[in-house]
């Protein structure tokens, strides 16, 4: 077994044997699948093994693996040289698409991670507002910067951990939460803190607790909380960008941030991402302002080709062509647990969706923690025995590309049902 030995070594050189924490398979159990190299829909581990891909690198590879648009891309942008750190056209290139789609972006700055991505934006909403606070909502997951590892989701929540230490406790008493999908504890806060919350952050559709949309109004009303309050509002859209919709929160809900964080599909596969909004608050950062953020490989030309060529490619028409097959999977999977007498909630938005085993709606991390964990582990790996590789945490999104056609998603529905059937028997 490769696998066994890579992961050998692996776990010497690095803590629990990986370079991001849920990639371990502490949340179900086991070993990692060791990749070895991905196309379209697929992935092949290093034991030659083959796996319908349904996290897709965590979000980013909404064309699906190795597509040739991106590779011919990065080959023509890599002849040219690899990095320059200084303005080129391309990074241009990339905004001005951005923008298109998302014209309440009217400026914004490339970084290289969602987590610089958040951290930067909290940082200038801070300095814009003069005040310290944030809120969050538990659940949701922004980064690992200091602010965010309060009631955070993803691998704090996979992991069961409390709040990180390291974290200096004077910071974290600045992260204000409260549950998602609940106006009036938002409200309860902004009220008990007035005058000091800079920002309200939020995912808005939460893919870091499992999969969970906003009520309807939520958004809404969190806009207007913040207007209330004189609070700025925060999109996280690192995952839901240019997945919930070609243009992303604006465009579904028809809710405007102040400022958006963007990663993952921006960047095709490559670190890219961005935080941008308001032209008053962007013009804070240096050197028009004062607040301070850089990066020695923000706007790299390789990362700017690959995302260029994915938002390219993913036109509305592509984008809502992969809508329709992930309502389609959805459909399928809760037809699947329906036969089998088992109680689930399953969903999605445009390319992102989710499940939770559980009979009752999913509304909050609280309840998102309410499902059975146990049934999930057993049907994860099931599933993952059958060729079906989906994220490995009960409290993570899953994805899909324009490379899942109605064969794949044929192919993985019948490997669920029998995987659901083993994990039942
Ligand atoms: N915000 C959200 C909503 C995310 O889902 C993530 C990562 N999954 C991040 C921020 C952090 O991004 P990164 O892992 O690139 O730092």
């Amino acid at each position: 077994m490769r696998s066994a030995d890579v992961m050998a070594r692996a776990r010497d050189l690095f803590p629990g044997g990986v370079n991001s924490p849920v990639r371990a398979f502490r949340g179900v159990g086991g070993d990692p699948v060791v990749a070895e190299r991905g196309e379209g829909a697929r992935i092949w581990d290093v034991d030659g093994r083959e796996y319908l891909d349904f996290v897709l690198s965590w979000g980013p590879l909404v064309l699906g693996h190795a597509p040739p648009i991106v590779l011919d891309a990065l080959e023509r942008t890599m002849a040219s040289g690899t990095s320059f750190g200084m303005p080129t056209l391309l990074e241009v290139e990339l905004a001005e698409k951005i923008r298109a789609r998302m014209p309440h972006v009217e400026m914004m700055r490339f970084v290289s991670s969602g987590t610089e991505a958040t951290m930067s934006a909290v940082r200038l909403a801070r300095a814009f507002t003069g005040r310290d606070a944030i809120l969050k909502f538990e659940g949701c997951y922004h980064g690992h910067a200091d602010s965010f590892l309060v009631r955070a989701g993803s691998g704090v929540a996979t992991l069961g951990l409390p709040d990180s230490p390291g974290v200096p406790a004077a910071l974290a008493a600045l992260t204000l939460t409260s549950p998602f999908n609940d106006l009036g504890g938002a409200e309860s806060v902004l009220r008990a803190n007035d005058g000091s919350v800079a920002a309200i952050i939020v995912e808005p559709v939460v893919g870091n607790a499992g999969f969970i949309p906003p009520d309807e109004g939520f958004l809404e009303g969190l806009r207007a909380l913040a207007d209330q309050f004189g609070t700025l509002l925060i999109f996280d859209e690192v995952m839901t960008g240019f997945r919930i919709a070609p243009g992303g929160a604006r465009e579904r809900f028809g809710v405007s941030a102040d400022l958006t964080t963007l990663g993952k599909v921006i960047g095709g596969g490559l670190p890219v991402a961005a935080y941008g909004g308001r032209r008053d608050i962007m013009g804070q950062v240096a050197p028009s302002g004062p607040v301070y953020q850089a990066g020695t490989l923000s706007g790299n030309p390789l990362a700017m080709a690959a995302g260029l060529a994915t938002l390219s490619a993913l036109t509305p028409e592509l984008h809502f062509r992969i809508e329709k097959r992930t309502i389609a999977m959805v459909e399928g999977l809760r037809n699947i647990a329906g036969d089998l007498g088992v109680g689930i909630q399953a969903e999605s938005a445009g390319s992102m969706w989710g499940f939770f085993f559980t009979e009752r709606p999913v509304r909050s991390f609280a309840d998102a923690k309410k499902c059975d964990v146990t049934l999930f582990r057993k049907f994860f790996h099931a599933a993952l025995d059958r060729g079906i590789y989906l994220a490995p945490s009960p409290f993570e999104a899953c994805f899909m590309s324009a490379a899942h056609g109605d064969d794949e998603i044929a192919m993985a529905l019948e490997r669920m049902r029998d995987a659901l059937e083993h994990a039942l028997a």
